[in-house]
């Protein structure tokens, strides 16, 4: 087993299998058509490319040819030095071979293949290790984003945004188990998260790779990302692109992905806002809890002390008392927090902010 050496040292937990190193890139010199093209392919192969276009695949052996050559079509109608990772997240039909003869085929190309099916998360993040341009420009391989769409983003890239998300507004999937769901999950996550989007599900997005390099990307987190990249201070926009049926195929989700989403909300929501003073969260409520408890109990007392009142039965007792001893133990959860997160930071020497740029910059001597 081989680790690729990745530039993002967050990634370096998924495996990939060796034989497919970037070395790929320099080894199809022999196949490669003639003139323009070709200039075009060596140009990619050698200096690092502006664009890195960063694809997950599972199973889509028959979309495989049109992505190839619809992606082809647009990138070189748009002109930028690009790359291409296609991340083949353990495919178990012929789209790995497909794969590998379009990058011997086109240097421009980069297949890594997972050693079983790690799912689309995992697959974007072994992509962003490879990748080497400026920007990263994801998409899936189901032929359902449009490649042309990718000048729509660079636009906004150019202006100055680090994230653009793509806004599916003429979505082509079903409504009652995909656009439903997923209309309701938009909302949820842009008011918890405070950014914005109209699409969290669309893959195609663009990212500045420097703002990419500060998300830690786990689970299913791989919808997060713009809420992510704004909680390390990138700045966030979306543009509408197109959207297709899906041609070949099938999904390989279906409607529980909406409890995880709603699950994975949760943590982004705790992470973003209180991951440096867990304290914050659970002690409040548990400050609030035995506050309640203690006052309920007070209460009792006076009844018991003043009115001569039998509350050993009473279920106010019983509340009084769970409040006070689920308070402690919020407290004390929040406690541990902070220690848990003391160790996070220090034990990889991580800073709790992050710097976009220092003016005047001078070493300390
Ligand atoms: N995908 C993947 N690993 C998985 C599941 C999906 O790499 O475990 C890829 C899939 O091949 C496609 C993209 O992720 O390129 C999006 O998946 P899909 O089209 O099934 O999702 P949907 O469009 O239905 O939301
Ligand atoms: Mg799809």
């Amino acid at each position: 087993m081989v680790q690729i050496s990745p530039k993002l040292d967050v990634f370096s937990q998924f495996v990939v299998d060796e034989k497919m190193t970037p070395t790929t890139l320099t080894q199809s010199s022999g196949t490669q058509p003639a003139g323009m093209m070709d200039d075009l392919i060596e140009d990619a192969a050698d200096r690092a490319p502006d664009i890195s276009v960063v694809i997950p695949l599972f199973n889509e052996e028959e979309s495989i040819p049109h992505l190839y050559r619809t992606l082809t079509d647009a990138m070189e109608t748009y002109g930028r030095v690009y790359e291409v990772i296609v991340v083949d997240d353990g495919s178990r039909d012929r789209s790995f071979a497909l794969l590998k003869e379009i990058a011997a085929e086109d240097a421009r190309w980069t297949v890594v293949q997972l050693r079983r099916n790690f799912g689309q998360t995992a697959a974007f993040a072994a992509g962003f290790a490879q990748a080497r341009g400026d920007v990263v420009v994801t998409m899936d391989a189901d032929l359902q984003n449009d490649p042309r769409d990718v000048p729509l983003l660079m636009a906004k890239i150019d202006e100055g945004y680090d994230i653009v998300s793509g806004w599916r507004k003429d979505r082509q999937d079903r409504f009652w188990d995909r656009r439903l769901p997923s209309m309701i999950a938009n909302r949820l996550i842009s008011n918890v998260t405070d950014v914005q989007l109209h699409d969290y599900g669309c893959s195609l997005k663009a990212y500045r790779r420097d703002v990419l390099q500060h998300v830690r990307l786990y689970g299913e987190l791989h919808r997060f990302i713009p809420a992510l990249a704004s909680q390390v201070g990138g700045t966030v926009t979306e543009v509408a692109v197109n959207h297709h049926a899906r041609q070949f195929g099938t999904s390989k989700y279906g409607i529980s992905r909406t409890i995880r989403v709603m699950l994975d909300l949760i943590t982004v929501w705790f992470l973003g806002t209180y991951a440096t003073r867990p304290i914050h969260v659970f002690g409040t409520i548990g400050l609030a809890s035995v506050g309640l408890g203690i006052l309920t109990g007070i209460y009792l007392t006076f009844l018991k002390i003043f009115f001569d009142q039998d509350i050993g039965g009473r279920p106010l007792l019983l509340l009084a008392v769970l409040l006070v001893v689920i308070g402690v133990q919020l407290i004390t959860m929040g406690l541990i927090g902070e220690m848990v997160i003391r160790t996070y930071y220090e034990s990889q020497a991580k800073p709790i902010y992050h710097v976009r740029e220092v003016v005047n910059h001078r070493e300390r001597g």
